[in-house]
């Protein structure tokens, strides 16, 4: 049985024009996933748009009505960098369904892990709110839909995207079924995400934020994973794990958002995942759903992807691009983790 991957075209159709989130992105990773023989050798599963009510169980209904209404009209703009078009709405839609049914799949049996390879990306996207160049919460809509709509009790959100997910924690912020970590550049964009961010009422304490200073690498990104990311998933004991995808804490994608600022390679990516795919096989019987957010550079984000399925495959690894040449110095990230350990009380076996 092997992984299944959701993808299609109409996720091209999301026009926003002169912009770092644009379809190359895309074609770029089926590109290369095509070259190296890996697209035939996964599942591509049939999928439709997410029901409504899926997505009013995350989303306003009259904000989703207005990016419905107005992307038939051609568009628009949700924020100065978020811009949505005729087919927009349609394909946020679609990538919210292909979440769903990926979540579905796994639960079932059907594959073992699915890889989400959509956009536009949903992270940044609030109950209200669309922003960040995202429209739909996909992440939300699909883990909502677990605990509403299949009856989990405890799912794990892990966001490695560079930037925080905003409207994730929003959504999530008060419910004690979801643990959200994000792991995020800090102080940037959205400006969310502070370690005091820690969730709210039942939801207190479900929320676990890792605010990086700029240029952490491979081995910073690693010790948080480590340190904070297994032993908070270890005491939860989720029995599911979704994954925001971003790759966009690459070395190359300042080059493309000049405010991000970080140091991972494509093997320092395969680091993180290979810990997450383990986590998800200790916790949860492997059950494990990726969904692509950000990372803008076509090289990277395609060599990440590819080396994110190897990684499920448990197949070997190459970075196409290596390790980082910026020799910007790491910061120390120890201090950082054992205040993060601190405030959620992930210390000593004394301590709890
Ligand atoms: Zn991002």
């Amino acid at each position: 049985m092997t992984i299944a991957l959701y993808y299609d075209a109409l996720f091209l159709e999301h026009d926003t024009g002169a912009h770092p989130e644009k379809a190359i992105r895309l074609t770029a990773c089926v590109d290369r996933l095509a070259e190296v023989g890996l697209w035939d050798q996964v599942e591509h599963p049939n999928f439709a748009p997410a029901p409504w009510e899926a997505l009013t169980a995350c989303h306003d209904e009259h904000y989703l009505r207005f990016l419905q209404q107005t992307a038939r009209r051609g568009g628009g703009y949700l924020t100065p960098d978020t811009p949505f078009g005729r087919h927009s709405f349609d394909a946020a839609r679609l990538a919210s369904g292909a979440a769903i049914q990926a979540v579905e799949a796994v639960l079932d049996g059907k594959f073992p892990q699915a890889f989400i390879l959509s956009r536009p990306p949903g992270h940044h996207a609030t109950h209200n709110q669309g922003m960040g160049f995202c429209l739909i919460n996909h992440a939300a809509v699909a883990v909502r839909h677990l605990v509403h709509g299949r009856g989990l009790e405890r799912v794990l959100i892990v966001d490695f995207d560079v930037h925080h997910g905003n409207g994730t924690q929003d959504i999530f912020y008060e419910d004690p079924a979801v643990l959200y970590i994000s792991t995020h550049q800090y102080p940037a964009y959205p400006a969310t995400g502070s370690l005091r961010e820690v969730g709210r009422g039942a939801g207190a304490g479900f929320t676990v934020n890792v605010p990086l200073p700029a240029a952490v690498g491979d081995a910073g990104y690693a010790r948080i994973y480590e340190q904070v990311v297994a032993p908070a998933a270890r005491r939860f004991r989720p029995q599911f794990c979704f994954i925001s995808a971003g790759y966009d804490a690459h070395w190359t994608d300042h080059r493309y958002l000049s405010s991000i600022r970080m140091q991972v390679s494509v093997a320092g990516f395969t680091a993180i995942v290979r810990q997450l795919r383990d986590l998800a096989e200790e916790l949860c019987a492997g059950r494990v759903v990726f969904l692509l957010e950000g990372g803008y550079d076509p090289t990277a984000l395609s060599g990440s992807v590819l080396a994110t399925l190897n990684v499920l495959l448990h197949r070997p690894v190459e970075d196409p691009l290596g390790p980082s040449p910026h020799g910007w110095p790491e910061p120390d990230v120890g201090p950082l983790i054992a205040n993060v350990r601190e405030i959620h009380d992930l210390g000593t076996h004394s301590r709890r």
